[in-house]
């Protein structure tokens, strides 16, 4: 088995409330001077930006996963981390469907542009992408899981778009891959303050929104080598792959 560092929630430009600096380039660089293997691509309600840094990344021995972090009807915040373009593809059409058609303001919010390999504009979300969905967090998990991606429920232990603030607790029938905690965090005390053992896989992330809170955040991956299949077993502890929280 071989140690990997990951970071599975970092926002890119496209995110409105992140700086124009988390370009892809600066992303790749940033991740690899500090030595992670994996990052997952994580903009609100979002997967635009993703193709173009896991094409980038493909020959730097970066592991880039699709991703995104959605903001469901409840305003609990959700990482959904997938396989390949396909399934990205098909959830960014659900996305498309249920974000509301607010337009963003970007001298109030933000700008929402997604960047090619030069840092070119290539592209500029209307919609607001910081609006909650209009769709509850048990249809976002049944549809991420019908695309064999990966529910994670964000910042568990912040005081707000916790699935515990906003909800109060784990719905019962809620399929989740794993949680994840912030970086400041301590994985114990999480645990004991929520009650969840350790047969729950707990990862710590960034959240990056400037470069500089990125890179030295990471949840220790216990794999084999680096593919999606790899990462799912670890979250979900089996074939003796796990995660570990190191610092
Ligand atoms: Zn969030
Ligand atoms: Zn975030």
């Amino acid at each position: 088995m071989k140690k990997y560092k990951a970071d599975l929630h970092v926002h890119t430009v496209l995110s409105p409330c992140a700086d124009l600096d988390m370009s892809p380039d600066k992303i790749i660089q940033r991740a690899l001077y500090h030595g992670l293997d994996i990052i997952a691509i994580t903009d609100h309600n979002s997967t635009r930006q993703c193709s173009i840094i896991r094409e980038m990344a493909k020959d730097t021995g970066l592991f880039v996963v699709n991703g995104c972090e959605v903001n469901s009807s409840e305003e609990v915040h959700a990482l959904c981390l997938f396989e390949d373009d396909y399934s990205r593809n098909e959830f960014q059409k659900f996305l498309d469907k249920h974000l509301p058609a607010i337009p963003n303001h970007p001298s109030y919010f933000g700008y929402q542009v997604v960047v090619n390999e030069k840092n070119e504009i290539i592209d500029e979300v209307e919609s607001y992408l910081g609006s909650a969905l209009k769709v509850d967090l048990d249809t976002i998990e049944k549809k991420v899981h019908q695309l064999n991606g990966l529910f994670i429920p964000a910042h568990i232990d912040r005081p707000i778009n916790s699935i515990f603030t906003q909800l109060g607790f784990i719905p019962p029938d809620l399929r989740l891959d794993a949680m994840q905690i912030t970086s400041h965090a301590s994985e114990k005390e999480v645990r004991r303050q929520y009650d969840l053992h350790e047969e729950r896989s707990l990862i710590k992330c960034s959240d990056a929104h400037y470069p500089e809170d990125f890179g030295k955040t990471f949840t220790t991956f216990h794999i084999h080598e680096l593919s999606f299949q790899e990462l799912k077993w670890a979250l979900l502890q089996k074939n003796g792959r796990k995660v570990s929280i190191d610092v």
